[in-house]
């Protein structure tokens, strides 16, 4: 099945690569091209193809009621929603906002341009999120918002630290992209603390080609957000508040419809190639695959796996191997936030659990263009790497 019968076939040393078209950690759904444009005839008919058309109205109101809120702001991109998110949110003259170190690329940059300066908790272990626990030893007099991110599988201790914020009067707002369908408790993730933010850029759940939102229940941070997003304007020429043109335009919220049309449909195959993963990697020394919490709903969108100390491997060499026959595993959050170089401050403590956890993980192909044949050859081709150490060892180290 792969091919591959010794290590010299292998794509890096010149082999052919497994996949021709590389099969990659985003989910790149595409619904039916028809329903998109049937979609897309609403705003180009009533000629509005910006500013708060129909379609981008229709969107928002799907989306409170998808996530269980009274408000939903859509934007250009899930980057610009937390930006304007952080200025409506964080309390004034106060500097500092606490986010994890494992986390989003670029969250660190997400503060700078809100003009706070990041202060970098550690994780959990197990969950491998902040927690009540990571975050409360580094709140001071600086602190001016919490910002709590979901990890890539499951979720972060969303009503502890909504807990930590009501005893301690620092507000936690949520980036909740990876989590646009769990469930928490019981409670839709898009209800906790001041608001949540969503991404709807192709390589996630919801493809909107781009774009992104805020679900909340604070009907004046709606409104403050739904002015700021549009150049501050509030009426004709009034300019309110300092803003700036991040508004999501209707063929975003075209394609963005057509996605939220076949999202349960989605989920169903993402569960499909989740329970393959599961059965293809079981078996294999050293490779362990972050499980799903099943006993709530949830997306099953990324497949993660930790290479544990029996792996033969390190990481590195394992992605160059998996990135050469056109398998586009990643590090998973690594390098950390505070091991980057950044022309901001960043403030951190001492972070031992994220050290240690930025080197043991690997996202792997997930979404809507990766088939249950494709998972068995990359399971497969794991096994071969782990068949093949000393060989493969040998050659890495004679280069
Ligand atoms: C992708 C991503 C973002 C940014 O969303 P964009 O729409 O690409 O700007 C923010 N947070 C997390 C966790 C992400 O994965």
């Amino acid at each position: 099945m792969l091919g591959k019968l010794s290590c010299a076939d292998l794509a890096v040393w010149g082999g052919k690569p497994l996949f021709e078209r590389a099969r990659s950690t985003s989910s790149l759904y595409t619904p039916d091209i028809n329903k998109f444009l049937e979609y897309s005839k609403v705003f180009y008919e009533a000629r509005q193809f910006t500013n708060r058309g129909p379609l981008v109205q229709e969107l928002e109101s799907r989306l409170a009621r998808f996530h269980g809120v009274s408000h939903c702001i859509s934007f250009c991109s899930g980057f610009w929603a937390l930006v304007l998110t952080i200025r409506c949110t964080a309390l004034s003259g106060r500097n500092e906002i606490i986010m994890p170190s494992l986390t989003y690329r670029r969250m660190a940059d997400v503060a700078a341009w809100a003009g706070y300066t990041p202060r970098f908790c550690d994780v959990d272990a197990v969950s491998m999120a902040m927690s009540p626990d990571t975050v409360r030893p580094l709140l001071n007099e600086n602190t001016a918002l919490i910002m709590a991110v979901h990890p890539i599988v499951n979720c972060c201790d969303a009503a502890g630290l909504e807990r930590l914020s009501a005893e301690t009067g620092i507000p936690v707002m949520f980036d909740a992209v990876e989590s646009v369908y769990e469930v928490l408790d019981s409670r839709k993730v898009g209800s906790f603390g001041s608001a949540e933010c969503f991404s709807m850029h192709a390589s996630k759940l919801l493809n909107g080609f781009e774009g992104g939102y805020v679900t909340t229940n604070d009907p004046a941070l709606a409104k403050k957000l739904t002015i700021m997003r549009g150049f501050g304007f509030s009426g004709q020429d009034n300019v309110e508040d300092l803003g700036l043109n991040a508004k999501l335009n209707e063929i975003h919220a075209a394609m963005a419809l057509a996605a939220l049309d076949d999202l349960d449909t989605l989920v169903q195959e993402n569960l499909v190639r989740y329970r393959h993963y599961q059965k293809t990697l079981e078996y294999i020394p050293g490779i362990r695959l972050v499980a799903f919490n099943e006993a709530e709903q949830t997306g099953f969108k990324n497949i993660l796996i930790e290479l544990q100390d029996d792996w033969p491997l390190t990481r590195e060499e394992t992605l160059r191997l998996l990135n050469s026959e056109n398998i586009l595993a990643r590090a998973y959050y690594s390098p950390p936030l505070h091991l980057k170089k950044t022309r901001y401050k960043t403030v951190s403590g001492p972070l031992p659990i994220t050290e240690t956890l930025a080197e043991r993980f690997m996202l792997m192909p997930c979404g809507h263009r990766v088939s249950e044949d494709d998972i068995s050859k990359i399971s497969m081709f794991l096994l071969f790497m782990q068949e093949h150490a000393a060989d493969l060892r040998a050659r890495l180290n004679r280069e």
